[in-house]
């Protein structure tokens, strides 16, 4: 029998040690105006960090929905599928 804990996930990560997620250019970002990243994200795994300019990645974060693939005006995030193993396990019913 599971517990009430089992029952209630939905989700279930896997954490792999290196980013699937990658800003080709900070100096994009540095220049975007908009920086609708820390938006769209649903995770929150974007965010701008004005004292190093750049934006950080918690991609440990990242639930997969693949929006950050189109929603960066600038085509900045490279999205790679998470190795084989890795990643995020939804579970339905
Ligand atoms: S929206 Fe794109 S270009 Fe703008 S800060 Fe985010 S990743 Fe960088
Ligand atoms: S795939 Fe979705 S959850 Fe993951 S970083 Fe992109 S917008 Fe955020």
């Amino acid at each position: 029998m599971s517990s009430i804990a089992e029952k209630l996930y939905t989700i279930r990560y896997k954490v792999d040690e290196t980013s699937h997620l990658i800003i080709k250019d900070q100096d994009v970002c540095l220049h975007c105006e908009t920086k609708e990243c820390q938006d769209f994200c649903p995770a929150d795994v974007y965010h701008w960090m004005d004292k190093e300019s750049m934006t950080s990645v918690a991609f440990e974060n990242c639930i997969e929905c693949g929006t950050c693939r189109i929603g960066c005006p600038t085509y900045n995030i490279e999205w790679v599928y998470p190795k084989g193993g890795h990643g995020i396990t939804y579970k339905f019913g």
